[in-house]
């Protein structure tokens, strides 16, 4: 019998591809912990730290932030409502590293955040994480039936994730989908009636276009 393949981290990657690669019959271990050290830092900035399912959270001081969102009221929402009356705020580090130039030795790999941090605009950190998650397990399976050395498929998904997350780590860091907050910005500083005063359809869909394909979220990615 084949040992397990053991897996740090129960976040969406590390569950996803513990799903993925028990669905092809692989043996795995799940392990769960949160480092002493990171609670230490937390501990260290402001004195304050809270748990709440098993995240490490900073409290903020919501006069570092507010301020521009005081007038934020409109008859459709209240934006300072909410942050007003809330019980307790926290703040999340935001992490934007550049990427790596590898993932893979011997038979141990990264993925997800471990790999590729990235600005959190577009909705693709867990989503990059569980892609690949599935393509680890997808490489090991064929790697199994084809009876390869299992090493040579971690070095695949090196080879083929690496790349893949790098582009889209690059495009956030231009703002990735949320360009059209900077484009409207930009040329309407002082507000717009209609999108389309702004910028045209054509320009706008070639925004959407680029990062969806970069991202791998175009329909023929997902239905192939
Ligand atoms: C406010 C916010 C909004 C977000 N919105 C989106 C979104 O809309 N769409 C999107 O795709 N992504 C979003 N993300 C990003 C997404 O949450 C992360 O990219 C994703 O959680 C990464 O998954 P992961 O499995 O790599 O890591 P994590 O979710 O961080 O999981 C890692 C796990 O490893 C554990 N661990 C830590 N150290 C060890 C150790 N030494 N040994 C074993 N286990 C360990 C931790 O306890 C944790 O459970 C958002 C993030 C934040 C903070």
């Amino acid at each position: 019998m084949s040992l397990p393949i053991l897996i740090a981290g129960g976040g969406p990657a590390g569950l996803c591809a513990a799903l993925c690669l028990h669905q092809r019959g692989f043996a795995v271990r799940v392990f769960e912990k949160v480092e002493d050290d990171v609670r230490a830092r937390f501990r260290s900035r402001n004195g304050a730290l809270h748990e709440a399912d098993g995240a490490c959270l900073v409290t903020a001081d919501k006069e570092s932030f507010w301020e521009p969102f005081r007038s934020w009221v409109f008859d459709w929402i209240n934006v300072p409502a909410p942050i007003e009356t809330a019980e307790a705020i926290y703040e999340h580090p935001l992490a934007d590293r550049d990427p790596l130039p590898w993932w893979t030795k011997g038979r141990v790999t990264l993925l997800s955040d471990a790999a590729h941090p990235m600005h959190p605009v577009g909705s693709n950190g867990a989503v990059q994480g569980i892609l690949d998650g599935e393509k680890l397990a997808e490489l090991l399976a064929a790697a199994r039936s084809q009876g390869r050395d299992p090493r040579l498929a971690l070095q695949e998904y090196d080879a083929s994730r690496r790349p893949a997350t790098a582009a889209i780590v690059e495009l956030n860091r231009q703002d990735g989908p949320d360009q059209v907050v900077e484009l409207a910005e930009s040329r309407a500083p002082r507000g717009f009636a209609h999108i389309h005063d702004i910028a045209g359809h054509k320009e706008l869909a070639a925004i959407a276009r680029r990062y969806k394909e970069t991202s791998a979220a175009t329909l023929e990615h997902a239905n192939p």
